[in-house]
């Protein structure tokens, strides 16, 4: 029996960690797992090199709790330690590990969530055990030790009584952590933190049925029989070769990702480097609503097949976050704290090395199959577009693969469409105009004049399209987007003048006199046009630009400091309508109203703002008038 003083500089290092650590206690058992891997591992590797001349077998790690003992055991079938290895490694190496620990967080300060992804080691054991024994024994012929400490900076050494190789750690669980020696709380973190650790984890038996015997009778019970319940997989897809998962594959894992997920992910990227830095990890497009806020299924980050978190916001390109999936690097720097890793420049070439590899599979997903590309693409343009607005390089890449749909639900790429709509859409200045709409029915009126003059109307409509579309704007030569409620027809694609006009200018100036004596109140500016006789006589618009920004504003962005905005309409008259002709020329001036009224309520109608009481009005007016 040996004892001694673990050399420290701080007192009591425990009750420090202790209370530093306390909202993430739960990593103890991450750590002694990771170390029971570690051991694992190397002796795996020891022998494949002819160095242990033992017999590695199926190792497992197990783990047990005696609830009435207040005992957690974690147990491997590893490297072990000699008497001068538990010294060096556990009484020095660790212990240094932990001072190191503390001294570092003191100077990065107290940033929640930074903590839990530091590799505290085994001394993280002491957050939650007043005691840790330690049961010992070396691959190498050399006896079994027995190291225990209570806590205090001092420790006992005897001789163990293990009699075959590896390391079992018991922890002495304290009374404010009695959390961890319930059967249900072990198994949860087991299954946070270990589910794809690479050395099979034993927690408890669990019965299994086996097929009945030949010529079992009909209500004979099948047989049973209990075998060790193994909770994780140590062999997850992203740890295999792309050449050897078929498609099956990649959805089972995305099931054992996510096992509350119901919905199939629409496709995947495997993800593989090994340099300039080591890489793996597979990502999901799962089907996307447009509400960007329910986010609950995210992309987990491990080292080594250990869960670290599933905040990987700097890690990955902030529009890819909306996937599902899981990467795994061992080169991520986590003892950090966030506006540091996003500037780290290990970091920026994962990110950058993602959005490549993201961009480069939907290009080839659309090579190969565009038409299930094109359905499948309202479930996943808010990403492309996201991406498109947030990384330069992405929206270089994109221009072969996103896709502006049509109201009738043609799909183009930003050249083709360009090539469809050059001649008919390209105005007097040599602008290409590009119309869309963002609501097939409240703005099928407009979207019916655009194509009666052969014009093709898109259908934009994710939330960040304003966006999109000044991006696309500012970044391409002579172009610009019109929404088809933006102004009447003629007006949206500026062609030579050639509009002749049945009234005179007296006749318009006198007519929009009278007309703005009845709406001017109602908040309309009132626009003269001579219009073809058969578009509709009075047309309610938005200006682009003031709704743009209005759009763009509620989706973050934007112009700023306009507060918020107000709507604004335009009431178009088209004064070559026969029906306008009839106002200018009724002689009473009740009967003018009226019919001012009437139309510019069916142009409410048509742009969706009659509502209300005025609806009401509108409605018991028109049955007087059918009468
Ligand atoms: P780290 O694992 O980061 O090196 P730890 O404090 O967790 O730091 O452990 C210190 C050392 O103790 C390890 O490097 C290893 O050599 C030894 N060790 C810890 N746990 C085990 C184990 N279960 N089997 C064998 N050696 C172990």
């Amino acid at each position: 029996m040996a004892s001694g003083k673990i050399n420290v500089s701080v007192e009591n290092i425990f009750p420090l960690i202790k209370k530093f650590l306390y909202s993430d206690h739960e990593i103890f058992l991450r750590e002694l797992i990771s170390n029971a891997t570690d051991a694992t591992l190397k002796l795996k590797h020891l022998t494949s090199i002819g160095e242990a001349k033992v017999e590695y077998g199926n190792p497992i790690i197990e783990v047990k709790v005696d609830k009435e003992k207040k005992k957690l055991h974690i147990i491997d079938q590893g490297i072990g330690m000699t008497e001068e290895e538990v010294k060096k490694y556990i009484n020095e190496v660790a212990f240094s590990g932990a001072e190191e620990f503390l001294d570092k967080y003191k100077e990065s300060g107290k940033d929640a969530g930074i903590i839990g992804h530091f590799g505290l080691g085994f001394y993280s054991a002491f957050m939650v055990a007043e005691k840790v024994e330690i049961i010992t024994k070396s691959y190498q012929d050399a006896p079994s030790v027995h190291w225990s400490c209570d806590g205090s900076p001092e420790f006992q050494l005897k001789k163990g009584k293990k009699s075959e190789r590896g390391t079992e750690i018991i922890l002495h669980i304290a009374d404010d952590s009695t959390e961890f020696l319930e059967d249900g709380r072990i198994r949860e973190l087991l299954t946070k933190y270990n589910k794809f650790m690479p050395i099979p984890i034993k927690f408890g038996t669990k019965t299994e049925t086996l097929p009945k015997p030949e010529g079992a009778k009909e209500d004979d019970p099948a047989p049973t029989q209990e075998v060790d319940d193994i909770v994780n997989n140590p062999n997850p897809a992203w740890t295999k070769k792309p050449a050897d998962l078929k498609e099956e594959d990649y959805k089972k894992f995305y099931k054992e990702l996510y096992p509350m997920q119901f919905e199939e992910p629409l496709f995947n990227i495997h993800l593989n480097v090994d340099y300039p830095f080591n890489l793996t990890g597979i990502l999901y497009f799962p089907k996307l609503t447009n509400d960007l806020n329910i986010q609950k299924d995210r992309i987990q980050l491990y080292q080594n097949q250990v869960f670290v978190t599933d905040n990987v916001e700097g890690i990955v390109p902030e529009f890819l976050t909306m996937l599902r999936g899981v990467i795994d690097s061992p080169d991520i720097p986590l003892n950090v704290s966030r506006s540091y890793l996003q500037a780290d420049g290990a970091v920026k070439k994962i990110a950058s090395y993602i959005s490549k590899k993201v961009a480069d599979k939907l290009n080839s997903l659309f090579k190969k199959d565009r038409k299930d590309f094109e359905n499948k693409w309202n479930d996943i343009k808010v990403v492309i577009e996201y991406g498109m607005l947030s990384d330069e390089k992405f929206f270089e890449k994109a221009e072969k693969f996103a896709l502006y749909p049509s109201v009738d639900g043609t799909s183009y790429t930003f050249e083709e469409l360009e090539a469809k709509i050059k001649d008919n859409q390209t105005d007097k200045d040599d602008k290409l105009v590009i119309l869309y709409a963002s609501d097939k029915e409240a703005q099928h009126s407009y979207i019916d004049a655009a194509k009666a003059k052969g014009f093709e109307v898109l259908l934009l409509d994710s939330p960040i399209v304003a966006h999109l579309i000044q991006k696309l704007e500012t970044s391409k030569e002579k172009i610009s987007f019109a929404r088809v409620d933006a102004d009447h027809v003629d007006n949206l694609i500026k062609k030579e003048d050639t509009a002749i006009s049945k009234l005179s200018d007296d006749e318009k100036e006198k007519l929009k006199g009278e007309i703005e004596k009845v709406v001017q109140e109602k908040g309309f500016t009132i626009q003269m046009e001579a219009m073809d006789s058969k578009a509709q006589p009075f047309i309610i618009t938005e200006p682009e630009f003031m709704r743009r920004m209005k759009d763009m504003q509620q989706t973050g962005g934007g112009m700023f400091g306009m507060g918020n905005m107000p709507d604004m309409f335009n009431l178009i008259v088209n004064t070559n309508h026969e029906l306008v002709g009839e106002i200018l020329n009724t002689k009473t001036s009740k009967k003018r109203e009226r019919l001012i009224n009437q139309s510019l309520d069916l142009a409410r109608l048509s742009k969706g703002l009659l509502k209300g009481k005025e609806l009401t009005s509108f409605i018991n007016r028109s049955y007087e008038m059918i009468k």
